[in-house]
């Protein structure tokens, strides 16, 4: 499989960079007299990489929203696809579907911004009660942000702060976060305490922290 280049550019430089735009397109960068042969040589080495690459980009597409049926929202780590509905007593309502008041379509975002926001609050407030009582640790707040890479916090006085962008996450990833923000009420750090308490805790943390790693950039409602 031959990958396309869509544009190289050449410059005085001595190695070649690959760039992956974000609308998935592939730009290399290349110095003056490498010939159109060795940077399709060096392009086919990376293959790998650069389908990967073009992969999450594409993902990252479709997350500018349009409102319209069948898109889809990711909500508790499933994918649920709305459908406009002409007659319903709320905006928004959830079952097999993200069922939207049709009346609603041209604020659709702002609908379905504070719907997440209520989900968020009373999932996380839940989570965060039942590790406090199994772990036997005592916080004084939650608090919802709208922060986009920085999943939770934890305040000296005790209130812990999580974006309201992890109910769409898998519940495991929630509880993940729910319980790294615990374990920072008794250590403020990350040293290996700290991840030794999560592990206790949480066993298989490193492989829900790995996730939210690689498809934190999903849980974007692309507003
Ligand atoms: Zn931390």
């Amino acid at each position: 499989m031959q990958i396309k280049i869509d544009q190289i550019i050449h410059s005085h430089r001595k190695s070649i960079a690959l760039i992956i735009r974000s609308d998935g397109k592939l730009v290399v960068r290349a110095p003056l007299r490498l010939s159109h042969a060795r940077i399709q040589e060096f392009v086919s080495l990376k293959t790998n990489w650069i389908l990967a690459q073009q992969e999450k980009a594409a993902a990252r597409q479709i997350l500018v929203h349009a409102f319209i049926n069948g898109e889809t929202f990711l909500f508790l780590g499933k994918s649920t696809p709305l459908e406009l509905v002409d007659h319903a007593r709320e905006a928004l309502r959830l079952d097999a579907c993200l069922r939207l008041r049709r009346s609603d379509q041209s604020q659709a975002g702002q609908v379905i911004l504070k719907w997440y926001r209520q989900q968020a609050r009373q999932i996380l407030t839940s989570r965060v009660k039942l590790y406090a009582q199994k772990y036997a640790l005592s916080y004084s707040k939650v608090r919802l942000s709208s922060a986009r890479t920085r999943w939770g916090s934890c305040s000296s006085k005790g209130t812990l702060s999580f974006t309201w962008r992890l109910v769409m996450a898998p519940v495991e990833i929630i509880d993940y976060v729910v319980i790294h923000e615990l374990v920072h009420l008794e250590i403020k750090n990350h040293s290996s305490d700290f991840w030794k308490k999560v592990q206790e805790y949480l066993p298989d943390y490193k492989k829900r922290r790995a996730w939210l790693k690689a498809n934190g950039y999903q849980l974007d409602l692309g507003i």
